[in-house]
This record gives C-alpha cells, sequence and structure tokens, in this order.
C-alpha cells in the first residue's frame, strides 16, 4: 500500500472518530440519565440558551411558585448581558450551567472553536459565581462535540449535562404540544426535558413556553419528584461531581402544601 494511501485512511478515520466517538459517549449519558429517572421517577427541567430579559424572569416565578428547582444553561454572552437574571436565578435556588458563548456547533466549526467558546463561556459564569469548570455543569450548544473539545471537558473534569426530552420549543416549527410531551415523560416515566428561555421575537412564543412548563409541572401531582440535574446525577452510581449545595427532594407532598397556601 502506498504512503498517500494510508495516509488517506488515516485523515479518514480520524475524522469518523472526531465525530463518531463524542456522539456514543453522550448518547451513552442520555441513557444513563433515562435510567436515573425511571428509577426514581424524576423530572428535571432544563433551560438553554438564556438569560433573557423578559422569558427568564418568568420561568423563575412559575418554578418559584411551584416550589421546583430547575437547571439554567446560560450563554456566556447573555450572561454578561444579563448579571441580575443570573444573580436571581441563583437566590431562587436554581442552579446555573455553561451552554458555551455564542452557541458554537462544535461539528460545523473549526475544531479549535468549540474549545474557545467553551472556555469564553466557563468564563462569564466564573466571574459571576467564582466556579471553575469542574464545578459548573457544560451542556454542549446542539448536543454536539467533536473529538478535541469532548478530550478537553474531559481534561477540564466539567460534568457534562445532556437531556433526554426536547420541549419542542426552539424554533418557530416545533409543534410538540404540551399535552403530547408531557405524555412522553410520563411514559417514560421520568425525563430531563431541554427547553428554551431565551426571548422571542413574537410574544406568543414565549407564552407557548410558559404553557408548557405548566403542563410539565403538573406531573408533581402525579407524583415524579422534580430535581435540579446536578441532583439528578449525584445519584448516579458512577458519582458525578456534585455542583452547588446538596440535592433538594421536592415531594409530591410539599406541593399539595404549596399549592394551598396560594
Ligand atoms: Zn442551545
Amino acid at each position: 500500500m502506498s504512503p498517500t494511501f494510508l495516509a488517506l485512511c488515516g485523515c479518514l478515520l480520524l475524522g469518523i472518530l472526531h465525530i463518531l466517538l463524542p456522539r456514543l459517549v453522550l448518547q451513552a449519558r442520555r441513557r444513563e440519565l433515562l435510567a436515573l429517572c425511571r428509577e426514581r421517577r424524576v423530572v428535571a427541567l432544563s433551560f438553554d440558551d438564556g438569560p433573557s430579559h423578559l422569558l427568564t424572569p418568568m420561568v423563575v416565578d412559575r418554578l418559584g411558585r411551584a416550589g421546583v428547582f430547575a437547571s439554567f444553561f446560560m450563554l456566556g454572552e447573555r450572561v454578561r448581558a444579563n448579571e441580575r437574571t443570573v444573580m436571581r436565578i441563583l437566590d431562587a435556588g436554581h442552579e446555573v450551567g455553561s451552554h458555551g458563548a455564542t452557541h458554537v456547533h462544535h461539528i460545523w466549526s473549526w475544531p479549535w472553536d468549540g474549545i474557545l467558546d467553551t472556555i469564553d463561556g466557563w468564563r462569564a459564569l466564573h466571574r459571576i459565581t467564582g466556579r471553575q469548570p469542574r464545578e459548573i455543569l457544560f451542556r454542549p450548544p446542539y448536543g454536539k462535540l467533536n473529538l478535541l473539545s469532548l478530550m478537553w471537558v474531559w481534561w477540564r473534569r466539567a460534568p457534562i449535562a445532556m437531556w433526554t426530552h426536547d420541549g419542542g420549543d426552539a424554533r418557530d416549527s416545533d409543534k410538540l404540544a404540551p399535552t403530547a410531551l408531557v405524555d412522553s415523560i410520563r411514559r417514560d416515566g421520568g425525563g430531563v426535558v431541554l427547553m428554551h428561555d431565551f426571548d422571542r421575537v413574537r410574544p406568543d412564543e414565549g407564552q407557548q413556553v410558559l404553557a408548557k412548563l405548566d403542563a410539565l409541572l403538573q406531573l408533581k401531582r402525579e407524583g415524579f419528584t422534580f430535581l435540579r440535574v446536578s441532583d439528578l446525577l449525584s445519584l448516579a452510581p458512577r458519582q458525578h461531581p456534585v455542583v452547588g449545595p446538596r440535592p433538594v427532594i421536592v415531594t409530591a407532598e410539599r406541593e399539595e402544601v404549596g399549592s394551598g397556601s396560594r
């Protein structure tokens, strides 16, 4: 075999590994999350691409009224523009994680762009929380990593937080009804739900997000326990780092008390 052919084969193999290995790792994380949720009938609500000026405070208000704690995976550029909202989220007992700085697609950009964006996202949160990457949950934009960025995240020991159910609220074309979303969670015995708290151009789209959130919160009445993603990960047999305070377990019983008082 000629050296050129071997070099081509090597490049092809590396290219496949560049995409395939991270994909397999992230899929395994999803399966692990789903198994954990099923085991304990847990729902973990997560909100990506914020924080925003209008929608995030409304989401925090609703969660507060329901006595539920959630996870917010933020973009560094929006963290810098909405520092007060970040503080409000933390004060309310929710957790903040990183979603990069500018939502770079790690596969469809230069391999190092994903790393640089991830570092910038960590920096934005470090400035407010004082936390190191290993103490900040990281959710890759689009749920994608390349081989280099995966190695980088592993090297910095940042815990990766995927999701199991897409709320279908990111684009106008997503037409998943609130009842269909809740049914899929119910059928699967729990899950980590991905939603988005960025401000929409059309106000009614923001209302649709809130309608889905309201529908999901009804699952408390059916005995589902709501946890933050780090609380859920801390229950795994293979211990993940626990980010922030110890788990706050919110039971259906507590919800009953809360609903009576409002
Ligand atoms: Zn995103």
